[in-house]
């Protein structure tokens, strides 16, 4: 084996064995630790019961969709910047009332990932920027664990811009609300896959009831607009934290994906 093997070889079993014992500590050296939860965090609920809910992009599409070109000039050109405009402005669901930025997305055009969380909390809220909060910084760990950077070739979103009061999942309604801005940038951004963070994203963007434990770690196409995506479900970055036994299913889904973004870079 070359040189150049062989660190790469020592630094994916750093990484791995930094993963499962420590939680990616090493993974940059500039890197803080994160410190382990001092209370549970009521960011997400994993809840082993999910509401069910319907499919939720198909509605959308039929109905939102349609409202949204109309408001359009016929030579419209779309843009991050231009959804972001809209999401600032927006005051389509209740939300709209108790926030203080709207947190439309951050990262860049035509990125290899796009991952979609549920929502902003309060730090997101706070600073108008997506993943931000420990359980942003968790995230940000995680991509860079497979070379996935949010200022070189991923973009964050949420189901929701705005910042559901107290934590609370985003209903229904306020994310049928939203779901075309997102449908919006990921036209735009055409990524070549989805990560879906937590239960709400998954079941939202798979149109599904299942459970989070029965829909990560598996590939979904799924479409949005006229494309067709690849999706990966795994767990919330806030779900690792409150969980260290979810870290070692969440690896496998962090390898699944970048083996998944290899084989679509030879194809
Ligand atoms: N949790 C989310 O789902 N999204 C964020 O932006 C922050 C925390």
């Amino acid at each position: 084996m070359t040189e150049k093997g062989k660190t790469a070889l020592s630094h994916f079993l750093n990484l791995t064995s930094d993963f499962l014992l420590d939680g990616y500590t090493r993974l940059r050296e500039e890197d803080e630790p994160i410190d382990p939860p001092s209370a549970p965090e009521p960011q997400v609920s994993e809840s082993p019961v999910p509401e069910p809910q319907i499919p939720l992009a198909y509605l959308i599409e039929e109905e939102t969709g349609e409202e949204l070109e109309e408001e359009r000039p016929d030579n419209f050109t779309d843009s991050l910047e231009a959804v972001a405009a809209d999401v600032t402005a927006c005051e389509a669901c209740g939300l709209a009332a108790t926030r203080t930025n709207a947190v439309p997305g951050e990262g860049i055009i035509r990125p290899l990932v796009v991952v979609i969380g549920e929502g902003p909390g309060a730090d997101e809220d706070a600073q108008g920027r997506p993943f931000v909060g420990r359980a942003g910084q968790l995230l940000d760990k995680m991509l860079a664990s497979i070379g996935l950077f949010r200022d070189k070739n991923c973009y964050i979103a949420n189901m929701v811009k705005c910042r559901p009061p107290g934590n609370r999942d985003p209903s229904y309604e306020e994310m049928r609300a939203c779901y075309p801005f997102l449908e919006r940038q990921i036209l735009l951004l055409r990524p070549k896959v989805i990560l879906c963070a937590g239960r709400v994203a998954a079941q939202n963007l798979l149109r599904t009831s299942k459970g989070i434990n029965a829909l990560r770690g598996e590939f979904v196409e799924i479409s949005i607009g006229e494309i067709f995506i690849p999706a990966l479900p795994t767990f919330h970055p806030s779900a690792l934290l409150r969980d260290e036994t979810l870290k070692r299913p969440a690896w496998e889904d962090l390898k699944l994906l970048r083996s998944k973004l290899d084989s679509l870079d030879e194809g």
